[in-house]
């Protein structure tokens, strides 16, 4: 029997026409900040209801360079979380500031109201860091009211969330700045590498229009320190134009497979997302299990893939060296130890999630649940 991914390119780009974006790019012989580029912008700044959207290479370097846009500089403290794969702790580290790492609410896996109000008693950081991870928009409105009364700017970080909204409002539009990254996985993924920020502050999109190009303010002119070449290309763009009509649509689909995950398990000693509403993208289906090990061995023996998102908290990886110790972020560290994630894609056939409904209520079964 066929193996259950975790995500099939196939399955994502069925039906949907991308030779034609290929072909306007390669008929028009211009490959890099050319209309395909301006256009992707545009529509993407519209969607998220923002003003300016300027695309870069990737995630991290729109997380960097975001941070950069905010004059975050070495030795600056920025508060993030620890259970976000160290994307943020990434670019963090690559300008030399410094990750002050804060509990997660465990019912969401985003940065905690309550831990954040304590740590910004103790330490007022440069600036703070909010993944809406896997497709799970924050308690972002909160968190932005109590970065307002110390004056810090707030950066999004919607790698996984792509069109959540709370209120009409988009991910991405309730901070200073919102960083994408286009990914092939992602829930608006492009056919290599890409991302973006997005903001509202026309001088902030203007300084990251320079930074992704040397530092430029026009050509050859070198007017701002720290630029470098991060620069999505013509075919992305037109690729991505093409695949942004489908993001509502695939992101249903998505969350229509959650939907029935969570009906299916509600019975089972599972942990399952808390939202099925708009402010949920499912850009993973993560549940939390106490044998996650032996759960995902069992999957996996039934041709069942799953993984885990992600094992190691940021502030135990080895690559730097941090004050906060193991034990000091609890929760993070207690869902690290818990989470899986189980198969969720647009395309996903039918018959694959009942597969894994199967599977699952067949492990529960086996050990006695
Ligand atoms: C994927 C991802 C990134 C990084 O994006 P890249 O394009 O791979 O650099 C950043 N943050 C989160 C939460 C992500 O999932």
């Amino acid at each position: 029997m066929n193996k259950v991914l975790m995500f099939s390119t196939t399955s994502a780009n069925a039906g949907i026409d991308l030779s034609s974006p290929v072909m306007r790019v390669l008929d028009s012989h211009w490959y890099v900040l050319g209309t395909e580029v301006s256009s992707f912008e545009n529509e993407f700044a519209e969607y998220n209801g923002v003003r300016h959207c300027v695309s870069v290479a990737n995630g991290t370097d729109a997380l960097e360079l975001g941070l950069r846009s905010l004059d975050i500089k070495a030795g600056d403290s920025v508060i993030v979380t620890a259970n976000a794969g160290f994307y943020s702790s990434t670019a963090i580290h690559l300008i030399g500031a410094k990750p002050v790492y804060v509990d997660i609410n465990p019912a969401t896996h985003t940065l905690s109201v309550d831990a954040l109000k304590e740590a910004l008693e103790i330490n007022v950081p440069k600036a703070i860091i909010v993944t809406h991870l896997y497709g799970q928009l924050a308690e972002i409105e909160d968190i932005i009211d109590l970065a307002s009364k110390y004056g810090v700017p707030v950066v999004e970080d919607c790698a996984q969330s792509h069109g959540a909204m709370r209120n009409g409002k988009r991910t991405g539009s309730f901070g200073t700045i919102g960083c994408f990254s286009f990914y092939p996985t992602k829930n608006l993924g492009a056919l290599g590498d890409g991302g973006a920020v997005i903001t509202n502050d026309t001088a902030i999109a203007e300084k990251l229009r320079q930074y992704r190009q040397y530092g430029w303010s026009s050509k050859y002119c070198v007017d701002l320190p720290g630029g470098r070449n991060s620069r999505l290309d013509e075919m992305q763009a037109a690729i991505l134009r093409e695949k942004l009509t489908h993001l509502e649509r695939q992101n249903t689909e998505r969350r229509d497979i959650a939907r029935k995950y969570n009906k299916a398990f509600e019975k089972f000693p599972l942990i399952c997302p808390i939202s099925l509403d708009d402010d949920y993208v499912a850009h993973l289906y993560v549940v939390q299990v106490s044998k996650r090990d032996e759960f995902r061995s069992f999957l996996n023996e039934q041709g069942i893939m799953t993984d885990t998102h992600y094992p190691i908290p940021d502030h135990l990886q080895k690559a730097y060296v941090c004050e906060q110790k193991i034990g000091s972020l609890p929760l993070t560290e207690a869902a690290c130890d818990k989470v899986v994630s189980l198969p969720c894609f647009p395309g996903m056939a039918g018959e694959d999630v009942e597969r894994v409904i199967s599977v699952v209520t067949l492990y529960f079964k086996s050990i006695g649940e």
